[in-house]
């Protein structure tokens, strides 16, 4: 059985549930952990959906930056953070997948382009450094 892709309209269909529990528990500004226990209910036997709160999360949460890489914190949208109680998640969440892939840079990667080795993802730097 093949994974079906998460669209965009699903992964916002997601969102919208995950904020309205919330909101129809009125803890849209508190952790509330009967809302975080429904989350966790609705994803627990529900893979796309999880995958689609996965996904929201990784496009909305902030990006940090520790001694090892990027980084996921758990700061700014309600929505995020909950997401990251309901998915038993840490912040700071490491984020290695989304490393530069420049030799020994630690910084998060934004963009990508081909390079003398392949397709790169890289930081800012490195994809200026590359694309001079
Ligand atoms: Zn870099």
């Amino acid at each position: 059985m093949t994974r079906p892709e998460v669209t965009r309209e699903e992964m916002l269909k997601v969102l919208s549930e995950v904020t309205s529990a919330a909101d129809a528990e009125g803890a849209v500004d508190q952790r509330d952990e009967e809302v975080i226990q429904t989350i966790r209910n609705l994803i627990e036997n529900n893979d796309k959906l999880r995958e689609a709160l996965e996904s929201m999360v990784n496009q909305f949460a902030y990006v940090g930056q520790d001694e090892n890489g990027p980084t996921l914190l758990e700061i700014g949208y309600s929505a995020v953070r909950e997401a990251f109680e309901a998915l038993g998640w840490q912040s700071p969440k490491p984020i290695p997948e989304r490393k530069c892939q420049a030799e020994g840079c630690k910084k998060e990667a934004t963009c990508g382009t081909p390079t003398k080795d392949g397709y790169k993802r890289l930081c800012g730097s490195h994809y200026n450094e590359v694309n001079k």
